[in-house]
């Protein structure tokens, strides 16, 4: 008997020293150490959702469920949003990085239960319901992948290698720097055909990026760069742009693809359609005729594959590696595992071939995820996700665009204006648009864009980044 009681009390004794312990030295600290899991992320008071990508798709999903109860941890490679839409013009020095750009945590300040971490996703392990990241491991309860799209070279590592793709910011700084050092080095030539290599511009993909950045590139030709380079001769320089389909714009209506056809034709583009781009080298591009075009700037815009997700079974990816889910955007076979926006493909009647690659769709489908994860707290059954069509637009320049509504088909200025305020509307910040607006109208009415500064970080020599 006494021999028990002191066993007891022993136990409590015992109990209590582990609990000072804990308390003392962060026991979610500690536990992470052991297991490597992802720091400073408690266990959920109810159920944690893991989000992967704050894009268009996962920061609207993120932004639904707050206040739901869920702890939510949401995963970027960045530690911002970006409005891909105007990527070309922060490309073609229209636009500040930073004005088409949110910092997430601001977001994501004074939310009870959200955490945020700049990590990528390594890899699912759909069985024991966890994520590999690059900065640890993390169970879920729901596991929502939203990760987008990457460019999609159908497999041509010499285009690779040579192209500059527009995916990102870092994307679009990119090109903008090799724009305005293309010009500094095409001062330098004496010979006209090099000159010319170094002015000329090759754009391939015909859809809204190709066409936007084509009109874009064209004003520069006419408005900015013959100030700024008077000792070039623009009249060696060519804009081109390669379309492999008989016509501008498939996701939009005809008339608006030959509209836009139109448009860029008489910017002094060179539109060629059923054109394919078959190889490349250093300052040069084939087609698939054999003909050669010399161009120190070429720029891909004519594919998108879903981001690769390592871990989940080759039978729940489709087309273009997107990740086939159901009507509720449940990824097919899996449990607890949901895919939105670009990574997804969810094919029915209606839309055999999945639903378009567009912002819509994206911020669509997270509401309604978002809408069943509330359900599901309360029991409720579960909303299928429909598509609501509100139109697409595209601009090709001042007073230029087209627009296809439901029932109704704009261009000129009025659908120039359209897209406009639409596009101000659907940028994060009250600040950003702002800037926007001022630099839009600053742009409109001075026919000059300030923003052709070419700065490059400068790393130090030994320096390598530390990952964790
Ligand atoms: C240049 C361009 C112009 C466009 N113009 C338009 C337009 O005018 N109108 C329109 O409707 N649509 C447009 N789109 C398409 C639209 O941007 C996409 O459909 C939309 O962004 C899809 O949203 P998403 O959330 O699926 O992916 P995204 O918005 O791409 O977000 C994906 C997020 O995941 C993160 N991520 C990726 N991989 C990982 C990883 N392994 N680990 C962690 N995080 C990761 C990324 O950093 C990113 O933040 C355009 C796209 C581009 C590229």
């Amino acid at each position: 008997m006494l021999k028990n009681n002191l066993i007891k009390h022993l136990k409590i004794v015992r109990r209590f020293v582990l609990l000072q312990w804990f308390a003392l030295f962060d026991y979610d600290f500690i536990k992470s150490l052991l297991m490597n899991t992802i720091a400073h992320i408690p266990l959920p008071k109810y159920k944690r959702i893991v989000i992967i990508g704050a894009g268009f798709a996962g920061l609207r999903l993120a932004r639904r469920l707050f206040n739901s109860g869920y702890q939510v941890v949401i995963l970027d490679k960045n530690n911002y949003h970006q409005f891909q839409p105007l990527f070309y013009q922060v490309a073609t020095a229209g636009l500040e990085p930073s004005a088409i750009s949110f910092p997430l945590r601001v977001l994501f300040q004074k939310q009870e239960g959200f955490h945020f971490r700049i990590a990528e996703l390594l890899s699912v392990d759909p069985q024991k319901q966890e994520v590999t990241t690059s900065i640890g491991r993390l169970p879920y309860d729901f596991l929502v992948i939203a990760a987008g799209g990457e460019t999609n070279f159908f497999g041509n590592s010499q285009i690779q290698d040579q192209a500059l793709t527009m995916k990102s910011v870092s994307d679009a700084i990119q090109i903008r720097n090799t724009i305005l050092t293309n010009y500094e080095r095409a001062l330098n030539q004496i010979d006209a055909n090099e000159m010319a290599a170094y002015l000329n511009m090759v754009i391939v993909g015909g859809g809204p990026t190709g066409v936007e950045l084509a009109g874009a590139l064209a004003e520069m030709k006419k408005y900015i760069l013959p100030k700024d380079y008077p000792e070039l001769d623009f009249g060696l320089m060519k804009i081109y742009l390669f379309e492999g389909s008989p016509r501008l714009l498939n996701g939009m209506s005809e008339k608006s693809g030959n509209q836009v056809a139109k448009y860029l034709k008489n910017m002094d583009v060179e539109v060629l359609l059923n054109t394919r781009v078959v190889d490349a080298s250093p300052g040069k591009v084939v087609l698939q005729d054999g003909s050669i075009h010399n161009t120190h700037t070429l720029i891909w815009a004519a594919g998108i594959k879903a981001v690769q997700i390592t871990g989940i079974p080759d039978h729940c990816f489709g087309n273009a590696g997107r990740l086939l889910t159901s009507e509720y955007s449940k990824v097919v076979e899996l449990e607890h595992v949901f895919a939105l926006g670009d990574i997804a493909l969810m094919q029915n009647e209606t839309t055999p071939k999945g639903h378009p690659q567009v912002a819509q769709v994206a911020i669509q489908q997270a509401d309604c995820l978002a809408t069943n994860l509330l359900r599901e707290k309360d029991n409720k059954i579960w909303k299928k996700f429909v598509y609501t069509d509100k139109g697409s637009m595209a601009t090709v320049g001042r007073n230029q665009a087209v627009a296809d509504l439901p029932g109704i088909h704009l261009k000129g200025f009025v659908a120039w204006f359209l897209w406009s305020a639409v596009h101000l509307m659907s940028i994060i910040g009250v600040k950003n648009r702002f800037f926007i607006m001022w630099d839009w109208v600053w742009n409109y009415f001075s026919y000059n864009q300030t923003l052709r500064l070419l700065i490059k970080p400068n790393i130090p020599k030994n320096y390598t980044e530390d990952k964790n």
